[in-house]
């Protein structure tokens, strides 16, 4: 069993579409007011909280559900450093929420309300499989569009044990990611896309910087740059995730490199490859990769990332010489010579596979490619352009 959100969007009528604004509008208030009564009394715990605020919230109109939704989110252990709530949200539990076929069903200030959901092919698949579902939270969205992100309780098909390949996967800046398997997923768009919000950005913080130019419209064009640029993002590596998830079979293994593994492994040059090179949001992607690989019964592991891109595949010697370029590599000691990437992932699965995890395959390629033979120096046959 496994807990996920799944975001879907809502086909609201005009008058649904009211009654949700009416609803947010309401919810906001009520964590405002509670915010500033937590602060007044000094006391963030949420079950004292909910003792001081309970009858405003319920006097404002609110339902007995959403004002235990409110208290929730305005409470903390530790105090909470909002200034304020904005009017773009709502949460809702089990009791508030609930599914109905291809709708969701709301409590809202209006009553009770189907709303129905535009469901894409991936949805209907998580759909399919979830067993019960939480609550969810309700999100205006840019041009009015309504969201609402369901947490699922899913059925968690258990991986098939023995039998299955133990697949790599090497995070780099040119390629995305590359797979042991020889499959390799290029950077290209989100690169260039990413490089051309970093122009545009600079652009804009120069007019911030200056008084006379710091207007308004200056302020929500970087605010909504931002928001443009991590939705996309986000996206990209969703759909990342996905196609290497869906290139194994269900009993895999696919193994990644322990957490910072891109971080201080490439050499940096400019200020615009560092600035890749630290927003290449990896733990969010790993989790992206987690779920999405459970859900089909692969398993992931992580590896130890040191020296995955100096070891040799073939006699393990280890080096920083063997790694010619940024895109060759070529053992000092036997010869061998590949596309580094593919070396990468080559190594993090054979860790993986040392492991215990399962069989690891040696890829066919260590058997092709011998130093009398010219090796071909990317496997850019298969190339994936994400789109
Ligand atoms: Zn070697």
């Amino acid at each position: 069993m496994q807990t996920l959100t799944l975001r879907c969007t809502l086909k609201p009528t005009p008058e649904q579409a009211a009654a949700l604004e009416k609803t947010v509008h309401l919810f906001t208030q009520a964590c405002n007011h509670t915010l500033w009564v937590a602060r007044e009394r000094r006391e963030f715990r949420r079950f004292k909280l909910h003792h001081l605020v309970y009858k405003d919230l319920r006097g404002m109109g609110l339902s007995a559900n959403l004002a235990v939704q409110v208290v929730a989110r305005v409470g903390r252990r530790q105090g909470n450093r909002a200034k304020a709530y904005r009017p773009t949200s709502c949460a809702f539990d089990q009791r508030t929420l609930s599914l109905r076929g291809e709708a969701v069903s709301l409590s809202t200030v209006s009553g009770r309300m189907r709303v129905p959901m535009k469901l894409g092919e991936y949805q209907r698949q998580v759909l399919g499989k979830a067993v019960s579902v939480q609550g969810g939270v309700l999100v205006r969205g840019s041009k009015g569009r309504w969201h609402i992100y369901l947490t699922l309780r899913v059925e968690v098909p258990e991986p098939p044990q023995g039998g299955g390949k133990v697949v790599g996967v090497d995070l780099g800046q040119r390629a995305l990611a590359t797979l042991s398997t020889g499959v390799q997923f290029s950077g290209g768009p989100l690169k260039g896309k990413r490089l051309h919000y970093l122009r545009k950005r600079a652009e804009i913080r120069s007019k911030l910087d200056r008084p006379s130019l710091r207007t308004r419209g200056v302020k929500r064009l970087w605010a909504r740059l931002g928001g443009r640029e991590a939705r996309f993002v986000n996206h990209t590596l969703h759909t990342l995730a996905r196609r290497i998830v869906d290139s194994l079979e269900p009993g895999d293994t696919l193994a990644i490199e322990d957490l910072t593994g891109l971080r201080g492994r490439t050499r940096r040059r400019g200020p615009e490859e560092r600035y890749l090179h630290e927003l290449w949001p990896y733990a969010r992607f790993r989790s992206f990769l987690e779920y999405k690989a459970r859900l089909r019964g692969i398993r992931v592991v992580a590896v130890d990332p040191k020296h995955t891109s100096q070891e040799c595949p073939r006699c393990g010697h280890t080096a920083r010489e063997n790694r010619k370029t940024q895109s060759l590599f070529r053992c000092v000691a036997c010869g061998f010579q590949h596309n580094a990437d593919w070396v990468a992932a080559t190594n993090i699965a054979r860790r993986a596979g040392s492991t215990g995890m399962g069989r690891c395959k040696p890829a066919p390629i260590l058997r092709v490619s011998s130093p009398h033979r010219p090796p071909s120096e990317s496997p850019s046959q298969n190339t994936l352009v994400l789109g």
